[in-house]
């Protein structure tokens, strides 16, 4: 099928490739012209496991190309994807200006029936606002459905998830439009469901909210952990062990970040407000994750003393392994904490140092991770990269004045640092 993608980043490039990775003759989007241009030229400007070689392999197919155009992709689509961003406002609530933009700009240039699909992160009945702004503003009468396809990949392991979903949502209120949206959708042989496009919208904030929600949980039973000396990861193991809860999101730490929880978390709660529900039980899961970072620094002040004028090396800056992405990082948080006490802040990343230098250039950075630790009084392991845990620990203490390791994502296996005879401060302490 010829399918158009609109707003090509993380979720609408990935997405992009991997129609194109089954066979779907795709043009991607962006009004972001050094990024078209980049993306032409073979760069790729996120980081995404598995992604540059997909990209490269269906662009050499003539299955994948990038385009400024909206015009050109409308024209090329059977099927418009919409994956603009969808940011917060101040109060909570979301900016639906790039969506309501884009509505209009494929209106004005709708000559034959389209499927328009949003798979950005949206209110509920957004798609009911987008039709409405697309009758309002096409050239014609030529018909058109939209309908609600929400995304559900993680990033860090974005091509996989696309690949193989657990599950693909289709909300649309027309059999003609879920007729198409199958046919998008049938060489993944994922189960696909079928619901109205109000339902299919609350799906995915539904979804996050509860996924933030088990977070906050674990966090809060950390605490208990923590307080009565028992270990956290054991509680998490066996309540994780029952099929009805699951081990997934049951991982105590500094809470969750990105672009995406935090968001669609306070959305949800100022969507729920507007229809009428109070959701305390989600304000309170927003409260436990704005908690962590406190209680985390608190931990540390409580073995420093004072963090002024130390040297504290920092093991991660991306808002989860795996990923570039520092939007909303609890690390570039942490990082901005410890310098505001007078601490000196050193930082590495694997992928996320470019970014972070672009958009937090006051944050120190180093290029290699031993590098954090030379005469670091402390080390802080901020976000969850298996690389940090196959590091030469060993190497890292011998280049530390004292060897100290705040382990804020609970990564490192405490007994293993204490036989290096590192003192590790685990986030939540395990006896
Ligand atoms: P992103 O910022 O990485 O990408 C959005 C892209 O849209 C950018 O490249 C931007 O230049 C482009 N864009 C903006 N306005 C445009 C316009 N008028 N025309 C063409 N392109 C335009 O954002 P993202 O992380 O991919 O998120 C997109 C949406 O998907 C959001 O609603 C988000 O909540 C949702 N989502 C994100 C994830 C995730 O893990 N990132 C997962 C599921 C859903």
């Amino acid at each position: 099928m010829k399918l158009t993608i609109v707003g090509s980043g993380y979720v609408g490039l990935v997405t992009g490739t991997c129609f194109a990775e089954v066979g779907h003759h795709v043009t991607c989007v962006d009004n972001d012209e050094k990024k078209v241009k980049q993306l032409q030229d073979g760069i790729i400007p996120i980081y995404e496991p598995g992604l540059e070689a997909l990209v490269r392999k269906n662009v050499q197919l003539e299955r994948l190309k990038f385009t400024a155009s909206i015009e050109e992709g409308v024209r090329n689509g059977e099927v418009v994807f919409i994956a603009v961003p969808t940011p917060p406002q101040p109060d909570g609530s979301v900016d639906l200006s790039y969506v309501e933009k884009v509505a209009r700009s494929i209106a004005e240039v709708l000559t034959d029936y389209r499927v328009i699909v949003d798979k950005s992160t949206v209110p509920v009945k957004t798609g009911e606002k987008v039709a409405e702004t697309i009758r309002r503003y096409r050239k014609n009468e030529v018909d058109f459905d939209v309908v609600s396809n929400p995304e559900f990949l993680r990033e860090g392991s974005a091509v996989a998830d696309l690949m193989n979903p657990d599950r693909i949502v289709i909300g649309a209120n027309g059999d003609r439009a879920v007729a198409v949206m199958k046919e998008v959708y049938e060489p993944f042989n994922a189960p696909i469901m079928v619901t109205d496009l109000n339902s299919a919208e609350l799906i995915k904030h539904a979804s996050n909210s509860f996924l933030a929600l088990k977070i906050s949980y674990i966090n809060a039973v950390a605490a208990i952990c923590e307080a009565s000396g028992a270990d956290i990861g054991k509680v998490a193991d066996g309540m994780g062990a029952d099929k009805r809860i699951g081990r997934e999101f049951l991982h105590a730490g500094l809470g969750y970040g990105g672009s995406c929880f935090p968001k669609d978390l306070s959305a949800f709660i100022r969507i729920s407000e507007d229809l009428g529900y109070e959701f305390n039980l989600l304000k309170e899961v927003e409260r436990i994750n704005a908690d962590q970072l406190e209680r985390f620094l608190k931990k540390m002040r409580s073995v420093m003393w004072v963090l002024r004028e130390k040297k504290i090396g920092q093991l991660g800056l991306a808002f989860k392994g795996n990923t570039d992405d520092i939007r909303s990082s609890v690390a570039i948080s942490i990082a901005h904490k410890m310098m505001e006490e007078g601490a000196t802040v050193r930082a590495y990343d694997p992928k996320g140092m470019e970014k972070c230098a672009v958009h937090y250039p006051k944050i120190p950075l180093v290029q290699d991770p031993y590098e954090v630790a030379q005469d670091a009084d402390a080390l802080v392991v901020a976000t969850e990269w298996k690389d940090f845990k196959e590091l030469d620990w060993l190497r890292i203490k011998s280049l530390m004045r004292t060897p100290l390791v705040f382990d804020g994502r609970n990564l490192l296996v405490p007994d293993e640092m204490k036989n290096l005879a590192l003192n590790i401060t685990a986030w939540v302490v395990r006896p």
